[in-house]
């Protein structure tokens, strides 16, 4: 597991750099808690910038090598780590388990789509090439898409090897080495994903991961000299600082930020179909997801109904049959501490509004799937970004409406419009401010490309832009002279 057992039953997993595991080098380990029990779980090597340094040197060795491979070469190498992440599931979903107390179906999609983003760039990169340009008869000018060299990857604790693959793969594809700083909550199944593709055949140094905080090995990793790009997935907070620090060093960063997306329905759309949606956007890994649509704009004349039929059916959610619980204890509190605000703002839950009082899921860190009704468009409800089963309502009068409602956001992740003239549904979909929007339950896949509008961030995930975002462009021009 790239775990070693020591004295007590706790299980640590060191880094792993260079295609071995690697001890931190001041000896110390972080706890981690089992969110579904409050127990304590697996302890993660205490990363340092001693760490970093020696995981981008390793990465910085590796990456020459890789990126002069044939393309068909570093597309088979990413295939097998495909076929590995296949092969090793349950081990992947035992650690991202404990970890997360996701549900065997969350689990299960995220570790299969954790595979696809390898088979998709793996594919992709057969066609990742540069063009000529006709300069007239006495030039050869052509481009090459060329790695940076060494990729960081920083990623939270909602969708641990879901999102580290998701840049991976691309970074990889490109003919990056990557040094990745998992959540420190959330570490196990990357480290296990970088033994794992080792043992498929990935060459040494390519695939790093250095565990720990975000101080302590993060901000360090993004400082580091030989970081030529960074990928960072998390807080809006954190965001902004790496920004900073990427600002300073003039080296590009993606980021993929926050979100408070609206699900826009319409009278006249599917409501059986929209409501499920609504519900889906609070089950789907407990509403923890940047991209869930949980701010739910409804047309004035079906609006209560249709909120009253989405609460019924959150009525129905079983916690760890159909959710899991919140990830770590200070977003527990967090969400927590919403409710108290909207109570003393005056709001009222349709349902839910608390955690479990009784039986199992009040010994861990489940929280009742919530619905607000009728919420202010001032109130934090409305504005921030709850990581939990908790939706808003609010009423629209028509399409003019709904349009400056869903724009009434600091964000601009998605939007997901329900109705059934198809027409009206394009419509929005174009003048809403937000990287993607879907009519009437259209998915997002990997071929989508991701990203923000406004704060939600900027470069996309996903897509042939990805692996766009992991290359940059040399034009190269050889004079031929004259015959
Ligand atoms: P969340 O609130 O979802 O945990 P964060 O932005 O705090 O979001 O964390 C996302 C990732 O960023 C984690 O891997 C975390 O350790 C890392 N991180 C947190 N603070 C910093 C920082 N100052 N510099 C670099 N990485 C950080």
């Amino acid at each position: 597991m790239g775990a070693s057992a020591r004295q007590r039953a706790t299980v640590r997993h060191d880094h792993w750099i260079g295609g071995k595991p690697s001890e931190p080098a001041r000896g110390s380990y972080l706890p981690t808690l089992r969110p579904a029990t409050r127990e304590p779980g697996d302890e993660v090597a205490a990363g340092g910038p001693d760490d970093v340094d020696r995981a981008v040197v390793a990465a910085r060795a590796a990456y020459r090598a890789w990126a002069a491979l044939p393309a068909a070469d570093r597309s088979s190498a990413l295939h097998r780590v495909a076929d590995a992440i296949a092969a090793h599931t349950g081990e992947l979903t035992a650690l991202e388990r404990a970890c997360t107390g996701k549900t065997d179906a969350q689990l299960r999609l995220e570790t299969e789509m954790s595979a696809a983003y390898f088979r998709y760039y793996a594919g992709a990169l057969h066609a990742h090439h540069g063009r000529t340009i006709d300069q007239g008869a006495g030039a050869l000018t052509y481009t090459r898409l060329e790695p940076y060299g060494v990729v960081a990857v920083i990623t939270p604790w909602n969708l641990p090897l879901n999102q580290a693959c998701r840049a991976l793969a691309p970074a990889l594809a490109a003919g990056n080495a990557v040094v990745v700083k998992p959540s420190e909550l959330t570490s196990a199944s990357t480290v296990c994903l970088a033994r794992i593709a080792s043992e498929a055949g990935l060459p040494d140094g390519l695939l790093n991961v250095v565990t720990g905080t975000g101080r302590e090995v993060g901000t360090p990793l993004a400082l580091h000299p030989e970081v030529r790009r960074v990928a960072f997935t998390g807080s809006v907070p954190t965001g902004r600082r790496l920004a900073t620090v990427a600002a300073d060093r003039l080296i590009p960063l993606t980021l993929e930020l926050g979100g408070k997306s609206p699900l826009v329905v319409f009278a006249d759309a599917d409501l059986e179909r929209a409501a499920a949606a609504a519900v889906n956007a609070v089950a789907a890994n407990a509403g923890q997801v940047c991209s869930a649509t949980k701010r739910l704009l409804v047309e004035s004349s079906v609006h209560d109904p249709f909120v009253r039929e989405v609460a019924a059916r959150l009525e129905g959610l079983e916690p760890a049959r159909d959710f899991g619980p919140i990830n770590t204890e200070a977003q527990y509190a967090e969400v927590l501490d919403h409710f108290d605000r909207a109570r003393e703002a005056g709001c009222r839950p349709l349902t839910g509004g608390g955690a479990y009082e009784d039986g199992a899921p009040a010994g861990g860190l489940y929280i009742r799937p919530t619905l607000y009704a009728h919420v202010p468009r001032d109130l934090p409800l409305a504005r921030e970004e709850i990581f939990g089963p908790v939706l808003a309502t609010m009423p629209f009068t028509d399409e003019a409406h709904a349009l400056a409602l869903a724009d009434d956001t600091a964000y601009g992740l998605v939007a997901s419009i329900w109705s059934g003239d198809t027409a009206r549904g394009l419509r929005l979909a174009e003048r809403i401010q937000a990287g993607q929007v879907t009519v009437n339950g259209c998915p997002l896949t990997i071929e989508t490309p991701f990203g923000g509008y406004k704060q939600s961030g900027y470069g996309r995930e996903k897509g042939l832009e990805a692996l766009h975002e992991y290359a940059q462009v040399k034009t190269v021009s050889l004079a031929l002279g004259s015959s």
